[in-house]
Parts: C-alpha cells; sequence; structure tokens
C-alpha cells in the first residue's frame, strides 16, 4: 500500500497517511473560508486508522459543522496547523485530512468541488473535475470499492463505534 507523509507548519506533528482516500472534496463553503482564512479547503477522506501520528501531539478545537453537530478539527498543540476533521456522520472513525499539509499536496486532486455557491466571486474551478453549487450523493460519483468503503464506516457508525 503507498503512504503519503506529511506535517504540521512548526515540524512538531508529523503523520503518515496510508494507501488512497476514499474521496477528496475541495469546499467553498462559509464555514471552510471562516475556519482556514482562504477560498476553499481540500479534504481527503480516509477511514481513521490509516492515519498513522508518527511525531506530536494533537489537541481538539470543536467548532459546529454545517449540520448542526461537533466539527473537531485536530491541531497541532504548538503552533496550532489543522490537520485534520471529524464530522458528526462519522465520529472518529473517518477523518477528513488536510491536504495542504501533506508534503507532496498534490498527491490526492480533488473528486468534487463543492459549495461553489458560496465561492468567493473571483475564483474560478479546476476542468474536469465535477462542480457541485452544494453537496453530492457519494453514490453519484464514487467508484464500487471507495462506496464500499464509506459505507462500511456508516455501519460502523449505526452499530455505535467512533
Ligand atoms: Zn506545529
Ligand atoms: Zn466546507
Amino acid at each position: 500500500m503507498t503512504a503519503q507523509e506529511g506535517g504540521c507548519a512548526c515540524g512538531v506533528v508529523r503523520y503518515r497517511v496510508e494507501g488512497d482516500p476514499i474521496f477528496v472534496n475541495n469546499c467553498h463553503c462559509t464555514l471552510c473560508q471562516r475556519q482556514t482564512g482562504s477560498t476553499s479547503v481540500v479534504n481527503a477522506f480516509f477511514e481513521s486508522e490509516r492515519i498513522i501520528l508518527t511525531q506530536g501531539e494533537l489537541g481538539d478545537y470543536v467548532v459546529t459543522s454545517g449540520s448542526g453537530g461537533p466539527h473537531t478539527i485536530c491541531r497541532c498543540g504548538k503552533c496550532g496547523t489543522a490537520i485534520l476533521s471529524y464530522y458528526p456522520r462519522l465520529g472518529r472513525l473517518g477523518a477528513g485530512l488536510r491536504v495542504g499539509t501533506l508534503d507532496n499536496p498534490g498527491a490526492f486532486p480533488p473528486d468534487a468541488v463543492i459549495f461553489t455557491a458560496s465561492a468567493m466571486p473571483w475564483v474560478s474551478f479546476p476542468e474536469g473535475i465535477p462542480i457541485f453549487e452544494q453537496t453530492y450523493a457519494p453514490a453519484d460519483i464514487l467508484p464500487p470499492e471507495r462506496l464500499e468503503r464509506l459505507m462500511t464506516m456508516v455501519e460502523r457508525r449505526k452499530a455505535g463505534e467512533g
């Protein structure tokens, strides 16, 4: 299984992530704009066990997600760089990894550009990547193998895990 490495801005936190993401979103919603101070965020979603912290510690910072539940952003305890997030739907079973923290941030191109309705008006979107004004149903764009990984986590969550 191929692996990528990444870390925070100060170098204290380092991680390894194994295999391919289930899906990658480039999100232009206003919450992501506020959390990053930028046009959008790129999150690669993985089963949490595929993201291995190899150095340093993360601290939890909880904000409210778009759906109203807790969105936990895990940041370097020293410099505050956001490394990954947990969302209400999957709890801690699955994490959205901030693609910009990879040593090779081009490794995981987005599967979808989402919430373009709230994109900053001067932003342009990439060619060849599906674009959605809001969001999408995973079954509409994910290959079966990736959809199955997602549904496995959804079932585990329903069974009380995470
Ligand atoms: Zn740091
Ligand atoms: Zn967003």
